[in-house]
């Protein structure tokens, strides 16, 4: 005999997890498989180990997809707001760190603590280390072969995540699964992920490895974010870097501003004036990293003279340069250590209301498999808890 329940949900990640406890707790009998040794592994490496679980700014507006309208109704439903008093419930403590970014103030451990004991109380059956096989569809609803045996269920949820990560049980099951009953999928690529740099530049940037400061950075887009750069020995990083990775296509430049608070030609005027003898490098190394003006002195960008040596037109191309630095990057780090995974599952196929394939009934997509990518900074955890819950009232 085959064993039976009301919904299976392909894996036990933010997603899968929250689905799961709503669904159960609405009284479903649930199963709920993964791959891995526990659930939530991406969860307990998320927001370096304290888990950035949401923003309190969520908006449509920063979650990328071809379809920008998708992911409305699902935010709208299950806000920011209701996971928060879900997480106050639990008594975890957290704390804003900044733009509205939302840390667990001791642990991510108690962020998969809080949904496996959500699952626990609506009675879900979690099975680890379990490889999903052949899926079959007839009017019964779904069979699935799962370490080999087959289990049944009316419904099936897709909820196996993109392929950040592989490290962390990510695989291309979901995208399958999805061509397998007809649904296309959009190309993916690594998301908030950070930039290689080609070999002269890269070299010549070596020593400034470990340098952070507050930049603006624009894609060719027009897109822009105005957060840290960090120099790194393989390129760029830091979250303005990471966040417009997402917006970055292979042979685009970026426009990056190192100066985004002092504009730096009335900088230098008003230096010139006080203080002509200052050497320009010690002068500019009252706004920028000294390690950056050093470097940009041995590139030659900032002329080695003092301020009343500085000549206008010497003094223009280097302020275009400093707030207009233009670089082309190699490529990304890839899925490596990618956060997200962009492109996915054709939302155009699915309700945005429930999540159901529209034309495959009993047939549910959720989180980041899905073609919906938020910015960084807990958006992309509010989608998998907000697509979860819509997707669970519908079960
Ligand atoms: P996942 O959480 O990836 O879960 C998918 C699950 O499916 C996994 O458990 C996987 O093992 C399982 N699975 C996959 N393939 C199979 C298979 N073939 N068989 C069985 N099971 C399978 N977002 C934020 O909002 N805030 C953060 O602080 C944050 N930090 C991050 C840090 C890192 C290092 C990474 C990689 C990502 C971070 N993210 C963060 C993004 C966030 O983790 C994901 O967007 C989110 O986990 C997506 O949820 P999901 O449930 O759709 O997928």
């Amino acid at each position: 005999i085959v064993e039976q329940f009301d919904v299976i949900i392909i894996g036990a990640g933010a997603a899968g997890l929250f689905c799961a406890a709503q669904a159960g707790q609405r009284g479903l009998n649930v199963l709920l498989v993964d791959n891995g040794k526990k659930p939530g592994r991406k969860i307990l490496m998320s927001g370096g180990g304290r888990c950035n679980f949401t923003n309190m700014y969520i908006e449509p507006a920063a979650y990328l997809s071809h379809n920008p309208h998708f992911c409305k109704s699902a935010l709208a439903r299950y806000t920011q707001w209701d996971f928060i008093e879900l997480v106050a419930k639990h008594g975890i403590a957290y704390h804003e760190k900044t733009l509205g970014q939302l840390f667990c103030d001791d642990s991510a451990q108690q962020m998969v603590d809080l949904l496996v004991k959500e699952c626990e109380r609506g009675r879900v059956t979690l099975r680890l280390r379990t490889e999903v096989g052949a899926i079959t569809r007839d009017d019964q609803g779904y069979r699935v072969s799962l370490n080999g045996t087959e289990v049944s269920a009316r419904k099936l949820v897709v909820a196996s995540g993109g392929l950040s990560m592989p490290g962390l049980g990510a695989s291309p099951l979901g995208y399958k699964i999805a061509e397998q009953f007809g649904l296309s999928v959009f190309p993916t690529r690594a998301g908030l992920v950070p930039f290689t740099l080609h070999k002269p530049l890269l070299d010549q940037l070596q020593n400034l490895s470990g340098v952070a400061l507050p930049a603006t950075v624009e894609a060719e887009d027009g897109t822009l974010f105005k957060e840290a750069l960090l120099f790194t020995h393989r390129g760029l990083s830091g979250p303005a870097i990471l966040q417009i990775s997402s917006y970055w296509l292979p042979g685009e430049q970026l426009a990056i501003n190192l100066s985004p608070t002092t504009e730096l030609g009335a900088f230098l005027t008003v230096q010139r004036e006080a203080h002509p003898n200052l050497s320009l490098k010690n002068s500019l190394a009252k706004v920028l990293p000294k390690r950056l003006v050093e470097v940009l002195q041995t590139l030659a960008i900032v002329p080695d003279v003092t301020l009343k040596q500085l000549n206008a037109k010497q003094q223009s191309e280097l302020v275009h340069t400093l707030h207009n630095w233009r670089v082309q990057p190699n490529g990304t780090e890839g899925y490596r250590t990618a956060e997200v995974t962009l492109g996915g599952v054709d939302t155009t196929q699915l309700s945005s209301k429930t999540m159901e394939a529209r034309q495959v009934p009993g047939l549910y997509f959720i989180g980041e498999v899905v073609d919906v990518t938020g910015w960084l900074g807990g958006y992309n955890f509010q989608w998998a808890w907000s697509s979860a819950w819509a997707c669970a009232q519908a079960l």
